[in-house]
């Protein structure tokens, strides 16, 4: 922004208002929200006990803030862009703790039940740094299997994901691919596909299966999907793809375009897990289209937890789209 900078202030809606420079009437709301998250994982990674933010700032305040309408009328509902974003990461962390922690080994891979902490958007964005989370975890109250299943996936897996972007080029492709999945998959290439589907008809959620269809709505309509479903999703787009290859852009460009974490290491290495091998080994019977690759079922995958809830769940949301992409 320059030193001195311009005077600022939040303009529109109070819940969520623009960054708005006095003069020259610049708006620097796309710059500034990248940099707040930056500075938060920045900051985050002291260690420090706390922060003090200060009053009334369009960036900083944390409550009571200035928010002028378009006629230049202030109402006082606002919050600074910064702390704004500090804050709901630190309001889901500590939700999270307190009512879902508890049990997360057992009720991480049931959707229905949402048990995990939904904070990978955070993450993504830098809201909120993993020492922080990891920390908080340590520390918290929670039987010690939940917390050791918790930083597994926060702390190895997430590592594990960072890594394999860091030393494969290729990871935004299928030529990313495990040699051992390579072979497996060239061999099963010219096997009969019971279902083939565009990546159209996939971004639709228009397929045989209703499972698929609502873990793929809840990902377009909220921005977020099961981490359960996620493997599912991404299995069964290697299994209705023309070929591997084409499964693996289709799954790419639908997570990064949909999910709110999307374009991260933890997607790609997802992906890459589910379609080409990385971080798994050989399965057998060798299966039509998979070969050696881990199959899930829709019947057995269905079993596990209460699919009808989950789907049900999703229903009422697709109609309220529906009736909104059809309303003049
Ligand atoms: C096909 C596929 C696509 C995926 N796409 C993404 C993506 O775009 N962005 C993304 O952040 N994650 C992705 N994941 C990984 C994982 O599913 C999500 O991180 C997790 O579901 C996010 O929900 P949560 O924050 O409630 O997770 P929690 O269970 O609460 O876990 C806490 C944190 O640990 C990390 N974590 C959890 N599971 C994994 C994992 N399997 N691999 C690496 N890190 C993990 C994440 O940072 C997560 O926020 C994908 C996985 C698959 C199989």
């Amino acid at each position: 922004m320059g030193i001195p900078r311009e005077a600022v202030r939040l303009v529109g809606d109070p819940p969520k208002p623009r960054m708005i420079a006095e003069r020259s009437g610049k708006d620097w709301t796309a710059q500034f929200n990248p940099f707040a998250a930056k500075r938060v994982q920045a900051l985050t990674a002291l260690d420090l006990a706390g922060y003090i933010f200060k009053k009334n700032s369009p960036s900083c305040g944390m409550e009571r803030v200035r928010v002028y309408n378009s006629k230049g009328v202030p109402t006082r509902q606002g919050r600074g862009l910064f702390a704004a974003a500090v804050m709901e990461a630190s309001r889901r962390l500590k939700e999270f703790l307190r009512s879902r922690l508890g049990g997360y080994a057992t009720r991480r891979n049931k959707p229905d039940l949402d048990g995990t902490s939904q904070l990978s958007p955070y993450l993504h964005f830098g809201h909120m740094g993993p020492h922080t989370i990891a920390l908080a975890v340590q520390d918290a109250g929670a039987p010690l299997q939940d917390r050791a299943a918790f930083l597994e996936e926060l702390i190895v897996r997430r590592e594990l994901a960072v890594n394999f972007v860091r030393y494969n080029s290729n990871y935004e492709n299928f030529d990313s691919c495990e040699a051992w999945a390579d072979v497996t998959l060239r061999k099963h290439a010219p096997d009969k596909r019971r279902f083939v589907y565009t990546a159209r008809d996939l971004e639709n959620a228009e397929t045989h299966d209703p499972l698929w269809n609502a873990a793929q709505k809840q990902m377009v309509l909220t921005g977020w999907m099961h981490g359960y479903l996620r493997m599912y999703w991404a299995k069964k787009i290697l299994e209705w793809s023309p070929s591997p290859g084409v499964a693996y852009d289709t799954a790419v460009q639908l997570n990064d375009r949909y999910e709110l974490d999307g374009r991260d290491p933890n997607g790609y290495a997802g992906i890459a897990w589910a379609v080409a091998g990385k971080h798994d080994r050989a399965w057998g019977p060798e299966r039509s289209v998979y070969g050696k690759i881990r199959h899930m079922s829709y019947e057995s995958t269905s079993r596990k937890f209460n699919s009808k809830a989950y789907v049900e769940r999703i229903r009422p949301w697709r109609e309220i789209a529906h009736r909104q992409a059809d309303s003049p």
